[in-house]
C-alpha cells in the first residue's frame, strides 16, 4: 500500500539489510534481488532507476533507496539470510512513505551493525571476519585462515569507513531453509523420473549413462541445499538442479522414438 510522497526536511534515519563481500576491496550489497549492484558506502548517492527513465523514486514504480523505521520490521519486508548486516542509513530529498518502510531519493549510509552472536558457534561475537562474505566471529572460533582476516571493531571501522557495531539482529528462519531443502529434494524426484521412463525406452548405454550422470548432479546439488548452514546459495543450487532437469528431460526425448 503506497502512503504520502514526501519532500523531506530533515534526514530522515532507518534501517536496510546488506551484506559486505571482499577483502580487498570491501563492498556494501544490497541482499535480494539487486544483490549486484554495491552501494556506494562512503558518499551520499541519489538513486536512478534501473527499469524506466524517470527520476527515483516513482510513485508507480519500485525504485528508490529502501528502508524500513525499525530493526523489526526487517523480517516483514525481506527475507534475512544468515550473516546479513544491518545498514544504519539517512535518507533525504524526495521519499515515498510506504506502509511498512520508504522509498529515497537519496541515501548516506551512517554505519554497520553485525550480528552480536558469532557466525559458526552463537557465542557472543568479539570480532569482524573479512572474506567472500563479512561474518561475526567470537575468539574460539578465529582458527586457521580467518584469524589473520579477523578484526576488532575499531579495525573493521577503519576499514569500511563507516562506524561498526555489534548488535541482536532478526536471524535467518528455520522455515526458509526447510522450504529449500524440500524444493531440492522435489526437484531431485522430478529428475528421477525421466530416469525411470528411459528405463521403460529402448535407449543406448551411452544415453542411459549420460542420464545417471545427470541425475546424480542432481542429487549433489539436493545434498548441497539440505546441508547448506545458510540459505543464501540455495538459489544458485536450484538453478543448477533446474539445468538437471532440463538435460534428463532432453536425454529423455532423444531415447524416446
Ligand atoms: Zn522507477
Ligand atoms: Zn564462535
Amino acid at each position: 500500500m503506497t502512503l504520502p510522497i514526501d519532500e523531506v526536511d530533515e534526514p530522515l534515519r532507518s534501517v536496510k539489510l546488506a551484506e559486505i563481500r571482499g577483502i580487498v576491496a570491501p563492498r556494501v550489497h544490497p541482499i535480494g534481488r539487486y544483490r549486484r549492484r554495491a552501494y556506494e558506502h562512503l558518499e551520499p548517492t541519489t538513486a536512478r532507476c534501473h527499469h524506466r527513465s524517470h527520476d527515483a523514486p516513482a510513485i508507480e514504480c519500485t525504485c528508490g533507496f529502501h528502508a524500513v523505521r525499525h530493526v523489526d520490521q526487517l523480517p516483514e519486508v525481506t527475507t534475512v539470510v544468515a550473516d546479513s548486516v544491518v545498514l544504519d542509513v539517512e535518507l533525504s530529498g524526495t521519499v515515498v512513505e510506504h506502509e511498512h518502510g520508504y522509498r529515497a531519493e537519496q541515501q548516506s549510509v551512517l554505519g554497520v551493525r553485525f550480528p552480536a552472536a558469532c557466525s559458526w558457534c552463537g557465542a557472543e561475537a568479539t570480532r569482524v571476519v573479512a572474506g567472500r562474505i563479512w561474518r561475526s566471529s567470537c575468539a574460539r572460533c578465529l582458527t586457521g585462515a580467518r584469524r589473520g582476516r579477523a578484526m576488532t571493531r575499531a579495525d573493521a571501522t577503519a576499514r569500511l569507513g563507516v562506524d561498526v557495531v555489534f548488535d541482536r539482529l532478526p536471524t535467518e528462519r528455520r522455515r526458509h531453509h526447510v522450504l529449500g531443502s524440500l524444493r531440492a529434494i522435489g526437484m531431485l524426484g522430478l529428475a528421477l523420473l525421466p530416469l525411470l521412463l528411459l528405463g521403460r525406452a529402448d535407449a543406448s548405454k551411452v544415453t542411459a549413462a549420460a542420464m545417471v550422470a545427470v541425475v546424480l548432479c542432481s542429487a549433489v546439488w539436493c545434498a548441497a541445499t539440505v546441508l547448506a548452514r545458510s540459505i543464501r546459495p540455495h538459489r544458485s543450487f536450484f538453478v543448477a538442479q533446474s539445468g538437471c532437469l532440463f538435460a534428463a528431460s532432453l536425454l529423455l526425448m532423444a531415447a524416446t522414438p
